[in-house]
């Protein structure tokens, strides 16, 4: 039997329900619906909830404690180790797979540090792909964003939040190629898409891993 976390009630008709990436269950129901309905339900609905908490499991994303010491993520597909050290620069060994950080204001080092790195690597990229796609844009920016990947305003500012750079490349790769589309497109129409597939043949499976892996953007 599926237990709800959460129940909220409001003036709606129908009855909704959805995970969020930590596996959660939140139904939405009608004021006055009695429990009984709401779990038949959830027995109704049973196989997909499974499923999409089976998903989230899957990515298995680790959120960092206090201490960072020994915390693992993964910057562009490939897996670090934080060693915190009694230094001043944050370095990065690829051979062993470790990140040194400062032990001193550790956390707020390290969103510096994959900031910076994020705005380096993704305006190269942006300006690669763009070249490729034959578009033009105004500028690059790296956001703390924890709602939306990236973003194109209406006059081709383009914006990716630090977090994208957790995600393996050719993830990324999908929301530049994405958010450029949208230079030509502003909308997610047909033709928007069938921009995307031109240069990401399978976007919907990077599509999908962002989904699965929202928890990302819970990490700092
Ligand atoms: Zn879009």
């Amino acid at each position: 039997m599926i237990q709800p976390d959460t129940i909220i009630r409001s003036a709606r008709k129908t009855l909704s329900v959805s995970i969020d990436c930590f596996g959660r269950v939140t139904v939405r129901a009608p004021m006055r619906c009695a429990t009984e309905r709401i779990f038949s339900f959830l027995a109704e609905k049973e196989s997909w909830i499974r499923k999409k908490q089976a998903e989230f499991a899957a990515a298995s994303v680790v959120l960092p404690a206090d201490n960072l010491q020994g915390y693992t993520l993964s910057i562009l597909g490939k897996t670090y180790t934080v060693c915190l050290y009694e230094g001043t620069l944050i370095t990065m060994d690829r051979d062993k797979n470790r990140l040194y950080v400062p032990t001193k204001n550790a956390r707020k080092r390290l969103v510096a540090w994959l900031k910076e790195n994020a705005k380096r690597i993704f305006m190269e990229q942006t300006a690669r792909l763009a070249e490729r796609m034959r578009v033009s844009y105004k500028s690059v920016a790296v956001s703390t964003a924890k709602s939306k990947w990236g973003s194109c305003s209406h006059d081709d500012a383009l914006r990716y939040t630090f977090r994208l750079l957790y995600a393996p490349s050719e993830v990324v790769e999908y929301v530049i190629i994405h958010e450029l589309a949208h230079v030509k497109h502003k909308n997610h129409s047909p033709l928007f898409w069938a921009e995307v597939a031109k240069y990401a043949p399978d976007y919907k499976t990077r599509r999908k891993w962002l989904k699965n892996h929202a928890a990302l953007m819970e990490i700092f």
